[in-house]
Formats: structure tokens, sequence, C-alpha cells
């Protein structure tokens, strides 16, 4: 990722202090003495970190450079957009920078709320996948093969076999990365159609119902710092939140804050009390005698962070529970103070849910719409992260990549991606946030929300908006908290009831394990990518790389 000139180096040792301090990984090192003093990494090492490149922004002679982006471009020919990222659920503030339409590189910019001036290498890197097994023109399947098609045939196509089934027969399952219009746009003309088959949550978490606090990072994340002890259930922040992480060992190395983890013993960059590995030391806790126990009960300002490890599971919704009962018991929410936090691993979770993107009464879930025979007809937003293997449902995908979802479908409706539109964005913490256009989208494709109103006037129930302005006058109208942009609720902490959340139920024995198996690889845009596929093989030890 990082390409060096080191005849530059002027050996100010800043990217060491990065790496050892901040990154908490410590690769690069300086050796020898006097003139022969010389900055590099281990023998035959690459740095192991996923925030190693932030050593480029950082190096102040240009000796550490962007590897891919070296000699592609001049800066002046380089339009830039402020916007934000959708690589996890933190919406870090970055700046894409494009020529024509390709996203030649992606660069952080400050907001110290969120991800002070750090980007992960996800963040920073996947954008040659913007580029690449692109959907650029409407698609339908005539006899079992993907055809290319006009938009009018493709729309044709799925309004005839929406307008064919009945409304319990069709569903909708939205993906990761969606804005908040398009999902909008979605649930006004499926919900308005009597589709209660809706759901946001690829992953089967355990959230969306009860009041709002109960899905955010409550305590934000900039606040999470005046914690003095955190509970990690279930989550490995490092690889979902790398830049949370960051923050996490910054609070751990000026020794304010003692962490605990229920869940896997990872290596977080930080010290930590490993209490155990699944639910049942999560029940256990209230009683415990453990040292890292007391030091909760006595805590000033105690956090939970729950991740979608511990929600994501079928008794996801007993362990919600479990673990709001745990915050009960050691007063994680109180006067002036909530400490009650959900880590989200998706970009547009936290929207989806604010949206109720959920199952209406009686409506199927993401896991059951994708069951044998229960469906007539699957509608995809951008959900590439759900096994499809046994629907046997017309698919329509609306998305941007050649992934998962696009090789089941029956008609392909190509979308626009992140830099490709204008959206909005909700955070793990539930702050409402402002993606810009960087680039047009490929080819033939458009705005999701502009597919979805161009096929209500197929299916004959057109929508009552005609611009993105319109559309999101009635998404502030049906729900103000998404006009409430860069605001993070739990900046003002408030009560709420931690007995609504989850669901009585048996709890497995089964460990905690995190979602994010490969960091490199979470969604569309990142498996196109070719970078991203080099660090994957390099972090799973399939490839090996010599240190420059
Ligand atoms: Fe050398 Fe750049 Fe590292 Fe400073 S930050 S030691 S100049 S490579």
């Amino acid at each position: 990722l990082v390409k060096t000139a080191m005849t530059r180096c002027i050996q100010c040792t800043r990217c060491v202090r990065f790496v050892t301090e901040i990154a908490g990984v410590p690769d690069i090192g300086l050796i020898s003495r006097g003139e022969d003093v010389e900055i590099t990494t281990y023998l035959g090492k690459a740095v192991a970190s996923e925030l190693s490149a932030n050593v480029i922004d950082l190096c102040p002679v240009g000796a550490l450079t962007s590897k891919p982006y070296a000699f592609n471009a001049r800066p002046w020919e380089l339009k830039k957009t402020e916007t934000v990222d959708v690589m996890d659920a933190l919406g870090s503030a970055i700046r894409v920078d494009v020529r024509g339409p390709a996203v030649l590189r992606v660069l952080p910019r400050v907001n110290d709320e969120i991800n002070e001036e750090w980007i992960s290498d996800k963040t920073r890197y996947a954008c040659d996948g913007l580029g690449r097994q692109r959907l650029d023109r409407p698609f339908v399947r005539v006899g079992g093969k993907l055809q290319p098609a006009t938009w009018g045939e493709a729309l044709d196509a799925v309004a005839a076999r929406i307008k064919a089934s009945s409304p319990e027969r069709v569903g909708v399952i939205a993906g990761d990365l969606q804005d908040a219009e398009s999902m909008k746009a979605a649930l006004d003309l499926f919900g308005g159609a009597g589709i209660k088959n809706l759901d946001c949550r690829q992953d089967g978490a355990a959230l969306g119902a009860g009041p709002r606090e109960g899905w955010l990072f409550n305590s934000t994340i900039a606040g999470i710092e005046d914690a003095d002890v955190v509970l990690l259930v279930g989550t490995n922040p490092r690889l979902e939140a790398p830049v949370l992480n960051a923050r996490f060992r910054k609070q751990w190395l000026a020794g304010k804050t003692r962490f605990g983890v229920i869940g896997e013993a990872a290596d977080l960059t930080f010290g930590y009390d490993h209490l155990g590995a699944g639910p049942a030391s999560l029940t256990g806790l209230a009683k415990s005698k453990s040292d890292f126990a007391k030091a909760f009960k006595a805590a000033s300002k105690p956090a939970i962070v729950v991740g979608q490890g511990a929600l994501s599971r079928p008794d996801g919704a007993a362990v919600l529970k479990a673990a709001a009962d745990v915050a009960k018991a050691f007063g994680v929410v109180r006067e002036g103070w909530n400490g009650w936090n959900v880590l989200h691993t998706a970009a547009a979770r936290v929207g989806g849910l604010d949206l109720g993107f959920v199952p209406g009464e009686g409506g199927k879930s993401a896991a059951e719409m994708v069951r044998k025979g229960a469906l007539d007809v699957l509608v995809l937003l951008g959900a590439d992260e759900i096994d499809l293997k046994d629907t046997d449902a017309f698919v329509v995908y609306l998305g941007t990549h050649g992934d998962a979802g696009a090789h089941r479908a029956d008609v392909i409706l190509p979308g626009a991606a992140y830099t490709e539109k204008a959206g909005l964005y909700v955070n793990t913490e539930g702050r409402v946030q402002r993606g810009e256009r960087a680039a047009f989208p490929k080819g033939e494709a458009k705005e999701d929300w502009a597919i979805l109103r161009a096929l209500s006037e197929k299916v004959g129930a057109a929508l009552p908006y005609d611009t993105q302005d319109q559309l999101r006058a009635k998404l502030f109208a049906d729900h103000p908290t998404f006009g409430q942009i860069d605001h993070a609720p739990g900046s003002i902490p408030t009560a709420f009831d931690l007995g609504a959340l989850g669901a009585a139920g048996d709890v497995s024995d089964a460990p905690f394990a995190s979602p994010v198996k490969a960091f490199h690889l979470t969604n569309p845009i990142a498996r196109a990518s070719v970078t991203m596929a080099e660090c994957a093989a390099l972090a799973s030890g399939a490839a090996k790389i010599a240190a420059e």
C-alpha cells in the first residue's frame, strides 16, 4: 500500500511513532546508528495494521506515498469532493478525488467527532473496486442467461412480476451500503403496496424494536473517551471499526479506561480482561466477583459496546436482553451519561432501522425471505451478504457490482455507488451525514431512488416525488431525525428503558464470533478491488510480500 522513496526520509520517526503508538503494531523501526540510520519494516514483513496507510499523510517529505495512486495523476487534474465513507458504520469524513469517471484516491478529512484524522486502509484503497465488475446496463435473464436489455424492458419485466404477485409473496432486502433516500423510496413503493416482507438486516441482527437508543452508539464515538470502564461484547472493533479501535487504544494508553471483552480473545492492540467467550460469561457478570466486575460496578461512566457478533445469531434477541440486563445492573445508563452502545458494521443499518425497514406485522425476515418457496419476487437493494442458494423466487437486483446478488438475479437494474450519488447515511451513533456525488454513475446506471421512482410508474403507483429534494422533504417530514444533519443524539445523554430491548429466551453456549472474518472483503466494492484482494491474501497468509 505504501511506496517508499527513502532518499527523501529525514528520519523524523513520525511513521514509527504512528504505527507503534496509534496503530499499536510496532512493525516499523529505525535501525543502525549515525549516518547509516534507516527507517524500515521488519525483514520480509508488511505492516499488519488496518490503519497502516495513514503514514502516507503524516510523512512530512513524501518518503512514504500511496503505491496504487503513484504516477497516476497530478493533483490539479483531480476534482475533489468532500463526502463520507461507507466501508464501515462510523461514517468517517473523506475526500474523494476523481479524474473523469474514475475515483483515483480517497483521503481522510479531519473530523474530531468521528475519525480524528485517520481512515482505514479499506476506506482509502477499496476505491479501485469502483471501476471493476460494474453493472453498467440493465440485464434480463432469458433462457437461463442474463441478456443486455433497455431500461424499459427491464422495468417492464420487474413490474409485470410484481403486479402478478400478491403482496405476501413479494419481499425486499436492503443491503449494507444503501443510502437513506433509496430505502425510503423502496418503503414508500413496496410498503405502500401492502408488502410487509421488508428487511435491512441481512445478518439477522436482533435490532429494530423498542426505543431508538437501543440500536445506537449512545456515548458517541468521541464521548466514549470519557468512559472509565468499557465492556466489549461480541465485537472485534479492530476489524469492524479500526478507527474507533485506535480511539480505544488511545484511552488505554493514557490509562484512562479499563476494558473487558466477552467474545474472541483477539489482538485488539490494547490490553483488556478477557471475561469469557460466550453468553454464559455475560449472564454471569452481574454476580461475578472478578476484578473487572468490581471495577465496572464502581465506574462513574461505565459503557458497554455490543457488536453484531452477539446480535446476529439465532439467539440474538435473548443475548440483547442479557446485555441490557447487564447494562441495567451496572448502571450503564444513568443521569447525564448513556453508555449503552451498539457497534454496527453496515453503513446503511442505522438508517434502515430508523426508517423502520424491518418486517411488518406477519412479515418475513431476510432469512425467511430467501428460503425455498417463500416468495414469488425478491427485490435486493444492493444486498450481497445473504445466502441466495435456496431461493426460487424471481430475483431483482438493484445494485452496482457483479457480486452475489447480481449472479443470482433474473433482472439487474444498475445503480450508483456511494461516490456516484448524493445520499444520506446514518452512522452507528445515529448521526445523519450527507454523502456527495464525486462522479457520475457508470454507463446507463442511475441513482437508486430514481430507478425506484421509474419502477413505481410502471407498477401504477407513482411515488409522490420527482426530484431528490422532494424525496428528502418527505423523508424529513415522515422521519424527523433525518433532518438533524450531523447531530449525534447521544451528545445529549437521555435515559431510556433498557428493559424494552431484546426478548426473553434461551441463549446457546456458542461463543461470540465477529461477523468480519476478512477485513478487506466485507462489501461488493472491496471484493472487486485488486488492492483489497492482495491485502486479503497477505492477511490470510496466502501470499507473501517483501519489504520494499
Ligand atoms: Fe522518514 Fe517519512 Fe518516516 Fe519521517 S515519516 S521517518 S520522513 S519515512
